[in-house]
């Protein structure tokens, strides 16, 4: 039997929940608010409310960190019918593994790797497969910057082109799906694909007008206050920023050396600023600077459940490109044709790839987010902490260097949100970044003694 208050301290006190939104789907007594952090977590709307064990049960389902299926079982359900699919264990089902962009329009320029996030829901538009998308545009709200937006144009659905690191929930425009009958699409990091996977368990009407679902990969979460803090940086303070890109391509620079472009406030007077990613604090995702934990607790690097996942093609041979380029996992056979019309009709410049190339091109994404997962969920058994059941087993069994920086993260991702705060009471930038330099430079410093001895090894045993 299912009890709320068990299944709320196991996920939400132990920082398990991705803040998706799907408990304030499946019941009306939870709302999705954003804390003083800047995440987004459940909430119960009247705290004395009584849960019927079906309930309990549809809030234990609907959650990826308690559910009793995983990714590998739902993809299994949803993909290895397709004809001729093939099957990895890092990158799940898969007809079709691509690098390339969108030459068609202005996709590629206008999005932040080669466009193919908004050049795919577009299509399904175009081709009648679809009557309304579901995408991440500016929020009228000013609470937030961001949120998810259902459209039901080709306008709205090029307002939502672009990366957002920030937080978003679908609870809201999955509700209105509920309520408005139609086929839909929606993009969405692994966690939110899974758990509306999950929802469709539980809801046939989700099941059935949930037609499409375009998957991101995704580094990790951050809460809002990784845009405020960028922003602070270039002199807009908390509560005036208006606006962010957070994926400014640079001409005459790669891929990976992008700009944010960020408008609001200085001394009362709108501004627009564009400063290059790599000169601000909290730049390097390895670090995760205002990472929501639940990122470190999922396993699922390649968005395995959704029809066809998209990211950035880091690798050498194209991030040389200024203009972007994606990788592309294709598992739906409609996106499988769709993307062979646009490969046949020159609206798409791709190259085919074996896995290894996909592999390559998030490489430590899968080392730390995968891989070394085991030793952070060994972390919490031996303090005796509930863990969620992952694909991962706990397990100690990383090179001691590598614990080092596991280490590391795990501090960074636990006292940056508090120093944040106390800088915040203080109107004082000046102190959080006094009080997280240190961490940064010990981090920097676990690398450097990682490379000395990779060196040292490399001398003594030339021949490895
Ligand atoms: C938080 C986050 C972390 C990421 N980490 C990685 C990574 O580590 N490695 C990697 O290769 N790629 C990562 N990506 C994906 C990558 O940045 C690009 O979004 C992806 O390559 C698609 O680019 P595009 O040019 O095809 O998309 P575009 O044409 O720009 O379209 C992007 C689509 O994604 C939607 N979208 C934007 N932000 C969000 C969001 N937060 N939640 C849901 N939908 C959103 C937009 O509304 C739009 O529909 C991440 C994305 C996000 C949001
Ligand atoms: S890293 Fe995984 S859990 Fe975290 S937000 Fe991205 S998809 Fe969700």
């Amino acid at each position: 039997m299912s009890d709320f208050k068990d299944i709320y301290n196991k996920v939400v006190r132990n920082k398990y929940d991705f803040g998706t939104g799907s408990w304030a789907v499946v019941n009306k007594n939870i709302e999705m608010r954003l804390d003083k952090y800047g995440e987004y977590h459940p909430y119960q709307k009247n705290n004395d409310y009584q849960y019927s064990e079906n309930e309990a049960n549809n809030l234990k389902e609907s959650c990826l960190s308690t559910s009793d299926l995983n990714e590998s079982d739902i993809s299994k359900r949803l993909y290895s019918q397709v004809p001729k699919i093939k099957y990895n264990k890092d990158l799940g089902y898969y007809s079709g593994l691509y690098v390339g962009h969108v030459v068609e329009g202005d996709y590629r320029k206008n999005g932040s790797s080669g466009g193919f996030g908004t050049w795919i829901l577009s299509q399904l538009l175009k081709n009648d497969e679809i009557d309304f998308a579901i995408n991440v545009t500016g929020s009228k709200d000013n609470e937030k910057l961001f949120e998810y937006s259902i459209s039901d144009n080709l306008k709205g659905i090029k307002n939502g082109a672009k990366t957002k690191y920030y937080p978003v929930e679908f609870s809201k425009v999955i509700n209105v799906l509920k309520e408005n009958p139609g086929r839909y699409a929606i993009v969405g990091l692994p966690s939110f694909i899974m758990e509306l996977r999950l929802l469709a368990t539980i809801d046939p009407v989700i099941k059935e007008r949930l037609k499409y679902t375009i998957g991101l990969v995704c580094g990790h979460q951050k809460s809002t206050k990784f845009a405020e803090f960028l922003a602070w940086q270039c002199g807009i303070k908390p509560g005036n920023l208006e606006k962010i890109n957070f994926r400014k391509k640079q001409d005459n620079y790669p891929a990976d050396r992008y700009a944010i472009e960020i408008t609001g406030k200085v001394d009362g007077k709108e501004q627009t600023i564009i400063r290059e990613m790599k000169d601000l604090l909290g730049n390097d995702w390895g670090q995760g600077f205002f990472k929501v934990r639940a990122s470190d607790f999922t396993d699922d690097v390649m968005n395995e459940t959704a029809d066809v996942t998209l990211g950035d093609a880091w690798l050498p041979e194209y991030t040389k490109d200024n203009k972007g380029n994606n990788i592309v996992i294709v598992r739906n056979p409609v996106i499988q044709k769709i993307i062979n019309n646009g490969i046949r009709n020159d609206k798409l410049t791709v190259d085919s790839v074996d896995e290894n190339t996909i592999y390559r091109s998030q490489a430590s994404h899968f080392k730390h987010t995968k891989y070394e997962m085991a030793y952070r969920l060994f972390k919490k058994q031996k303090n005796n902490e509930w863990i969620p059941k992952k694909r991962i087993e706990p397990s100690s069994n990383i090179p001691w260097i590598r614990k080092k920086v596991q280490d590391q993260r795990e501090k960074i991702c636990l006292e940056v949100p508090e120093y944040y705060q106390e800088a915040l009471s203080k109107d004082d930038i000046d102190y959080f970044i006094n009080k997280v330099k240190p961490l940064s430079k010990k981090y920097k410093n676990i690398y450097l003694l990682k490379r000395i001895i990779s060196k040292i090894k490399r001398t003594l045993y030339p021949s490895k």
